[in-house]
């Protein structure tokens, strides 16, 4: 962990929130985001996701992305693939962490990426190969994301067992961090609290492993609160909430980086993220957004009187 910083925030919107919606957003606009919101201390930032671009125009543009933002100081750009192909192009465009997604869920997984899941670890095991076939990408970072592991929208409940199986074959085949999401807003702090206290019995309690929530039903806050009483000191969130939930047309998705950044400071958790600045690269992010909607509540309310955030307490 990066010295003086406690719990590590993964802002998502570029990419989870850009998704989900239909609004194409200007290539400098989101390098000005992006730009914006390092400044504000935000560590690491997922800029975008390299796949065809007839199946995510909004995406389209993620290369030139990653070339625009590679000299900003401090900054760990993140890029989220599918496959090899887009691992490939990932590395060398000059991403510093290329992480793949495998849904826990068999049936998941064949709707997503129309593989199995064991198809989908072998894919995996091929991102590290390349990786390590070239020594100019020494330094990327595999991650290994584990979608639907709270619940699935086509198969319902998931069996922890399955999440530990998924986890262990991504470490097998050489992840250096782990992604934990609820990819559809099922879990409950109850559940989140067992189920990463499981993850670290199984793949060891110094491993990097990263926390995936969404708000679709309120628990988003709760479960990351969850989360670091297991031990997560990652978490992923959206500026703004942008983004909503694929699967419940109207419902919010991602949670809230502001909110989220509120929440760990104000507990004396150090992020190294200034809320100030986080809302400056709101307000950039939602000059383009056409009128999509964006969440949150630190946004309306301001900070309470008196409020010292950790980050800047002494
Ligand atoms: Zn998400």
């Amino acid at each position: 962990m990066t010295d003086g910083i406690d719990v590590l925030v993964h802002e998502v919107g570029p990419r989870d929130g850009l998704q989900s919606i239909q609004t194409i957003f200007p290539t400098e606009a989101k390098i000005d985001w992006i730009r914006t919101e390092a400044a504000a201390g935000v560590p690491l930032i997922q800029v975008g996701s390299f796949v065809p671009p007839k199946l995510l125009p909004q995406l389209a543009d993620t290369g030139e992305v990653v070339a625009a933002c590679k000299d900003i100081d401090g900054l760990t750009m993140t890029v989220l693939v599918p496959n090899l192909k887009g691992a490939e192009n990932g590395m060398k465009a000059g991403a510093h962490m290329i992480g793949q997604v495998i849904s826990v869920s068999e049936a998941h997984n064949q709707s997503n990426v129309r593989r199995s899941v064991q198809e989908s670890l072998d894919d995996f095991a091929r991102i590290v190969e390349h990786r390590d076939s070239d020594p100019a990408y020494a330094d990327i970072v595999i991650s290994g994301g584990l979608a639907t592991s709270f619940g699935c929208t086509i198969s319902g409940p998931v069996d922890p067992a399955d999440v530990m199986r998924v986890a262990e074959g991504l470490v097998e085949r050489g992840a250096q961090r782990l992604s934990v999401a609820d990819t559809v807003g099922y879990g409950n702090p109850g559940q989140v609290k067992d189920l990463f206290t499981e993850l670290y019995r199984t793949v060891g309690e110094d491993f990097p492993v990263g926390a995936h929530f969404h708000d679709t039903r309120g628990l988003g806050l709760a479960n990351v609160y969850a989360a670091l009483e297991a031990g997560v000191r990652e978490f992923d969130a959206s500026l703004g909430g942008l983004g909503g939930c694929p699967y419940a047309p109207g419902a919010t998705g991602n949670i809230v980086t502001e909110d989220m950044v509120f929440l760990l400071e104000s507990m004396g958790l150090r992020t190294g993220v200034s809320l100030d600045g986080l809302v400056a690269a709101r307000e950039i992010m939602e000059r383009h957004l056409g009128g999509e909607p964006t969440h949150g509540t630190y946004i309306t309310a301001g900070p309470p009187k008196g409020f010292v955030p950790a980050s800047k307490a002494a």
